[in-house]
Formats: C-alpha cells, structure tokens, sequence
C-alpha cells in the first residue's frame, strides 16, 4: 500500500502489518466484556478536539474524494470502541482488526458524544456547503436504532453530508432493517455495506487470499490504488467488495 503512498492525500503512508492478527480467547476480559483491549485509548466526547478527524491522519480513507460524484468532498472518520458497540455476531468479535490498533483513539458512546457529533457535523456542513463525507466506523458499529436515526436526521438537516462505511449488524436485525432503509432512502449520499455478505453494492467480504476471490478485491490493498480518496468503490459500485485478512 505504501507503494501508492501520496503526501497530499494522508500524511503518513500505512504501515503493513506486523504479524497476523491478535485472536483473543474466549475467556479473556475484553470477549467476556465486549469491550476493547486498550481500554486506556477510549476517551470521553470531552476529552479531545474533535471527534471527527480528517481523512488526512488516516492512510486507508485519504483526505479529499477524486473520484465519482463525490469528487472534491473531504473526508473525515468516526472511530467508536470495537465489540462494545458491535454486535456479538460479528465475524471477526475474537480476532477483531481493532485488537492491533493500540493507538487508535475510540470515542464513548454516550449522549455528549451523540450531541458533540451533531456540533461537528453542523461546522463541517458550513465549511463545506458542497460536500464532505463520514466514514462510518473505523473500529466500533451503530449501536443502537436510535443512532441509526440520528444518522438519518443528520442525512436530512446536513445536505452536504455524505456517508460511507461497513457493519457487522444482521440485516434482518432491527439496526439492519433500518441501515438498509437508510441506503434506499439517501442512494446518492448514504452507502453502509453488511459484512460477511455478498449482497452486491451493500456486500462486503473478508476472503484469505486472492485466489479466493469471486467478487472484487480492494484495490487500495493490491496496490491498484492509494486510498478510498482517489477509489470510490465502496460508494459507487454495485459489486461486493472483498478485503484480503492480514
Ligand atoms: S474498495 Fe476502495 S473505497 Fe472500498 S475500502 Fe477499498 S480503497 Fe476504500
């Protein structure tokens, strides 16, 4: 990935990396707890500058959309705990990607966080009248139906806002049915796919290796492209999207 690496679109290139992934078992605190395994990186909506950070810190997303009909728009990402607000069905709730991200920064989710969201979501709208977009979740999920409609009033107050992003909810599960409600109802600004499924543009698949793959792989991760920034896949395409485990 670091082959693509552009200064302009992250400010550092993403590290490969080291080892598989951390599988914790069944018994240890943070399965038991459906928490993180850095409970010390999870801080309160008032203890940091902003909760929504530019796509500029991030490698995978990129900074500014080059492609697509969200061309221009700058992106910002939205990281919650991992486990404690997914679902335990999730695929990857030992071996979660998050249990390698000891530096990453989760946001609790409580009623300041939703009402300090609603604050940012409001400044990024006036600064960027023509377009900015969320990436929904880097680690963590929607956890509530209640949240989802936030989302939703946030899609209807904001026209400026655009989202994109992955859950590990059901879709037959309440949060699901009103995910997918959410995508039919905003098909230009609103694109969540469903993990572990093949369900074309709202699929997204964990494969092992490429020789596995019957769908499309991402690019960013055979060095096709350099991020979410400069592809677009995942909110254009009508295919599932797979990622390789690392
Ligand atoms: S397919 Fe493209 S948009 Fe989707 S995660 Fe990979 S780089 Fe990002």
């Amino acid at each position: 990935m670091a082959d693509n690496f552009r200064r302009d679109q992250a400010r550092f290139p993403s590290t490969k990396p080291k080892g598989s992934r951390i599988v914790l078992a069944e018994t240890h605190k943070a399965i038991v707890n459906s928490e993180t395994l850095f409970p010390t990186r999870v801080f309160h909506a008032t203890q940091v500058k902003r909760i929504l950070k530019s796509g500029h810190n991030s490698p995978k997303t990129g900074r500014c959309v080059e492609k697509g009909a969200w061309t221009g728009a700058d992106i910002y990402t939205l990281t919650l705990e991992e486990r404690h607000t997914c679902s335990p069905t999730c695929l990857t709730w030992s071996n979660c990607y998050g249990n390698n991200m000891q530096y990453a920064e989760r946001i609790m989710n409580d009623p300041v966080f939703e009402s300090r969201l609603w604050a940012e979501l409001q400044a990024l709208q006036d600064r960027h009248p023509d377009g900015f977009v969320t990436r929904l979740h880097i680690l963590g999920d929607f956890y509530s139906v209640p949240y989802v409609v936030l989302w939703r009033d946030a899609l209807l107050a904001f026209s400026a806002l655009r989202i994109f992003g992955y859950t590990g909810r059901p879709r037959q599960s309440e949060i699901g049915l009103a995910l997918a409600a959410l995508n039919r109802e905003f098909p230009e600004r609103c694109r969540i796919r469903f993990s572990g499924t093949a369900d074309g543009g709202e699929g997204s698949l964990v494969i092992k290796s490429e020789a596995e793959s019957r769908h499309v792989i991402c690019p960013a991760q055979t060095d096709k492209t350099a991020c979410c920034a400069t592809c677009a896949f995942c909110w254009t395409s009508s295919k599932t999207v797979e990622f390789l485990e690392h």
